[in-house]
């Protein structure tokens, strides 16, 4: 199941708090969002799924966590400064500017005015000003992708790590591009979230880690619970390739505006860690003294053998943190009828990634006794680690349940007058709306099988 349309989640997202526009209480502020209390539990849980799966469950990666505010010249030797554009058309007419890739027909969206600009390259990237002095000295960027912070820190980390060729680097974090026209929810934001991994090979093997990426990538989002049905993958055309690559398959979903990239794989090549390298391609790199005079660093493995140095290439695998919200948050809500025809909204997130894992509600909210074993179990259920459990105490059990299948809260424990007596909880699941009685000595097995 997933939902209808963009409008069903976006309400569902307000009404629920996961997300917000940014600057609501001044009009908004236009391609920007702000996470709210079950938003960044939801985004924090696939940013830990993520980094599981890249740094912890192999030992070929390491982590990293750098700076947004970026040295101009590093996108300038990245060619970003120079390419990093959108193509943008003017309407004569109305005004409006448009991605001229975006539109149907030469034809203005707005007003459907065909007096429009010959299209111009409109650079993305946010510029800023460091320290009190506005000159071109002082000029950076936020960067626009995490990578290239991955490429200026290899040698740091290759020191620090004593890794070995195929090694990766993967980092989460914001990146911000000025999007000409933002849109589609949080799908096509100004600020947003990357997971990326630079993975670097031997130059030779590219070609096959590639494959081997898209694969693991693929097979990655369904484990969030996406169908596989609604993922594709699409070789994009060389003529639409970014400046850096050499190959890019983009995994694709079927979000609920269209058919559009969740992840780009990319075969970036030596490009980058050459971009930033003195004596950038000569793999005979002897001179002290860099060539190149901007960089003072040498972004290469030396081989033991022969003692020759090579720049690896490098496979790319970049998701957008937003866009897989926006994905899972899709695939889980599901609108069902109950056989008495009255309908439920339940979110299915697969339970790792849900924002709350389990409520606790006593069936009196004014019975010391329920109130203080349900508080007592909360506590006890925390320390397993597994995330988020809610003590609630509303008193309405039924609501409860309704707002926590809305939420997509895995289970619903709930604490009453037996319990005091035989220490049995009544336990709900979510997806089968099935009750059964557990001993609390139980419980931690219940959550340990089913949360974990
Ligand atoms: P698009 O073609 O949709 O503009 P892109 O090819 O420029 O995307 P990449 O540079 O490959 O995107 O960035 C890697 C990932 O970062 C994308 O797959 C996407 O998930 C995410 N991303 C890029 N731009 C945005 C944005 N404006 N808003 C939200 N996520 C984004």
């Amino acid at each position: 199941m997933s939902a209808q349309s963009m409008e069903e989640l976006v309400a569902l997202c307000k009404r629920r708090g996961f997300v917000y526009q940014a600057s609501e209480v001044y009009g908004g502020l236009q391609g920007v969002y702000d996470y709210g209390p079950l938003g960044v539990e939801l985004k924090n849980n696939l940013k830990a799924a993520w980094w599981r799966s890249m740094v912890y469950e192999r030992d070929d990666v390491e982590g990293l966590d750098s700076a947004i505010l970026t040295n101009a010249k590093v996108l300038r030797y990245s060619g970003h400064e120079e390419t990093f554009a959108d193509p943008l058309v003017d309407c004569r007419k109305c005004k409006a500017r448009w991605r001229a890739d975006h539109l149907e027909g030469e034809t203005c969206p707005g007003c459907g005015s065909r007096d429009l600009t010959d299209p111009r390259p409109f650079n993305l990237m946010f510029k800023t000003n460091v320290g009190p002095v506005e000159d071109g000295a002082s000029i950076a960027y936020l960067r626009p992708e995490t990578a290239q912070s991955i490429f200026t820190n290899f040698k740091n980390v290759l020191d620090s790590t004593s890794a070995k060729l195929p090694f990766g680097i993967a980092q989460i974090g914001k990146a911000f591009r000025n999007e000409i026209t933002p849109r589609n929810f949080i799908f096509r934001v100004r600020e947003f979230e990357q997971m990326e991994l630079e993975f670097f090979v031997e130059p030779g093997t590219d070609e096959a880690w590639h494959d081997e990426w898209v694969h693991e990538r693929l097979a990655w989002w369904q484990d969030q619970g996406i169908n596989g049905n609604n993922l594709e993958l699409l070789r994009v055309p060389e003529e639409e390739l970014a400046h850096y690559s050499k190959a890019t398959v983009d995994v694709m979903y079927r979000f609920p505006h269209g058919v559009e990239e969740l992840e780009g794989i990319a075969n970036r090549t030596d490009f980058d860690l050459g971009a930033h390298t003195k004596n950038q391609r000569d793999l005979d790199i002897t001179a002290a003294v860099p060539a190149n005079d901007e960089s003072n660093t040498r972004l290469a493995v030396q081989r033991q053998d022969d003692k020759r140095w090579t720049v690896p290439f490098v496979i790319e695998p970049s998701a957008g943190v937003d866009r897989g919200v926006l994905a899972v948050l899709n695939e889980a809500y599901t609108v069902e009828t109950l056989p008495n025809g009255s309908k439920r909204t339940v979110l299915s997130l697969q339970p790792h990634l849900a924002p709350i894992k389990a409520a606790v509600l006593p069936l009196k909210r004014n019975h010391d006794g329920i109130v203080a074993r349900a508080r007592a179990l909360k506590a006890d259920l925390m320390k397993l680690g597994l995330g988020r459990v809610l003590f609630e105490n509303t008193g309405n059990i039924g609501k409860g349940y309704r707002r926590h299948d809305e939420v997509g809260t895995p289970l619903c424990i709930t604490v009453d007058f037996q319990t005091l007596d035989d220490e049995t909880v009544t336990v709900r699941d979510r997806d089968t709306m099935q009750q059964e009685r557990v001993n609390t000595s139980g419980l931690v097995d219940v959550l340990r099988e089913r949360i974990a």
